[in-house]
């Protein structure tokens, strides 16, 4: 998804064989663990509001289901392709592995754009998405949630969509619907904020005061604005954001040296994570290239928006003053750069430990939806933290005792646990 020629699902095997290789885990299970279970690609009708019809490409790939149902979000976007969704739905069964919760891994996608779509359009094409798999997923079977460019109100089409072919109520479909349709309070911002709870521990963890760190985001969207409202909470300083500019096209970096402000930067932004770029000069903010948030001399660098973001080409203009890179997005940083990374000694908290706040606050929103009780939000906040926190240790322990990078880390526990329950339900 970006100008290079990397691949998501190629690196996502990488990662995973060398850690196979690591484990000496056994060839059967590594055949079964490399690549998706199942896959259904098929094409989405949809009827346009000036009469004319387009024809989608659609995708969703259910990785393994051996810990529990596949979860994962669906992703609109104009660059999805069938291996970038094959590599996301790898990472959601370790996501879901890492942090202990009883689920497995799955991915959807759409090839589109819906930033030039008028929202009776986006309603027709969640419709249609979900009429091609309707019969293939479900509460007990494959769950699906918002990721890059969908939110609530796209689970929510489809979830009426799902009733309206099985006949009922199924809550239990799909999560991330809004507040008061089944959803959970906290969702929204519960990825933004299990990235900023992992930092927190790895700077207590490292004697580092927040409040003496300054940061840098790659991208604003739903994971970088309330990550950055939380580390602004803290005491940290953001120094730039970047974010993609629809109008010309490519991003742009937005810059201040005393510090953004998060909240103002949220009142200016679209729906799907673009700042105004006006409004944000307005504020008296300095406008960069759409690079820029790379080479900042701050502490803390969080790439928060695609992946195949931190690659060989850019990795050495990463300033000497970054300590620790927390990866908000799925699969920002390349193979070969990772390499570099661990050379230079940078402190990094991996994607799928990272970002697993919004999975592990959709699985609170199947519990509370199971028992059709709904929590405060800050006992799910509470819950969220205590997650997230015991995930990091977890892999900090295990990166300390056995000297591993942070990534493999995370790998030994996660495949050690989905190649348990393959083990144990006799598959292999
Ligand atoms: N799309 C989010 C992710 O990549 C959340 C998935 C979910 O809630 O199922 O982790």
């Amino acid at each position: 998804m970006s100008e290079t020629s990397y691949n998501p699902f190629t690196n996502a095997q990488s990662q995973f064989d060398k850690v196979a290789e690591i484990i000496g885990l056994d060839e059967a299970t590594r055949k079964l663990l490399r690549q998706p279970m199942r896959e259904y690609h098929f094409l989405i009708p949809v009827q346009m509001d000036d009469g004319s019809t387009q024809v989608f490409q659609g995708f969703r790939i259910q990785h393994n289901d051996a810990r529990g149902p596949a979860k994962g979000g669906i992703r609109f976007h104009p660059q999805e392709t069938a291996d970038t969704v094959r590599a996301l739905s790898m990472w959601m069964t370790w996501k879901c592995a890492v942090v202990d919760i009883p689920l497995g891994g799955g991915k959807g996608g759409v090839i589109c754009d819906p930033r030039n779509m008028t929202e009776r359009e986006q309603e027709r094409l969640c419709r249609g998405w979900v009429r091609q798999v309707a019969r293939n997923v479900g509460p007990d079977s494959d769950v699906p949630a918002p990721d890059v460019m969908t939110n609530g109100k796209h689970m929510l089409w489809m979830l009426d969509e799902f009733e309206a072919i099985h006949g009922g109520r199924f809550p239990g479909f799909i999560t991330g619907k809004p507040v008061g349709m089944g959803g959970s309070l906290g969702r929204t911002e519960a990825t933004g904020y299990g990235v900023i709870y992992t930092l927190r521990e790895a700077l207590i963890a490292k004697g580092i005061p927040i409040a003496d760190t300054t940061a840098s985001f790659q991208g604003f969207g739903n994971v970088s604005q309330y990550a950055g409202e939380l580390y602004t909470q803290l005491g940290g300083k953001t120094i730039a954001i970047s974010c993609w500019d629809n109008t010309d096209k490519k991003s742009f970096t937005v810059r201040s040296e005393n510090g953004l402000d998060i909240g103002k930067l949220m009142s200016i932004t679209d729906m799907y994570g673009s700042i105004s770029k006006d409004k944000a000069r307005d504020l008296g903010y300095e406008i960069l290239d759409g690079d820029a948030w790379l080479v900042q001399d701050v502490d803390i660098l969080l790439p928060s928006a695609l992946e195949n973001q931190i690659t060989i080409n850019n990795v050495n203009s990463i300033s000497k003053q970054v300590k620790i890179i927390v990866e908000g997005a799925n699969g920002p940083t390349t193979p070969d750069a990772d390499e570099v990374l661990k050379e230079r000694g940078i402190f990094l908290i991996p994607d799928y430990l990272a970002n697993a706040g919004g999975v592990t606050c959709s699985y609170f929103e199947q519990v509370q939806s199971n028992a059709n009780y709904f929590w405060e939000k800050e006992e799910v906040l509470e819950k969220l933290d205590a997650k997230m926190t015991a995930a990091f240790h977890a892999v900090y322990d295990t990166a300390q005792k056995h000297n591993l990078y942070m990534r493999d880390a995370a790998y030994v526990i996660s495949i050690n646990r989905v190649a348990q329950a393959v083990k144990m339900r006799g598959w292999i």
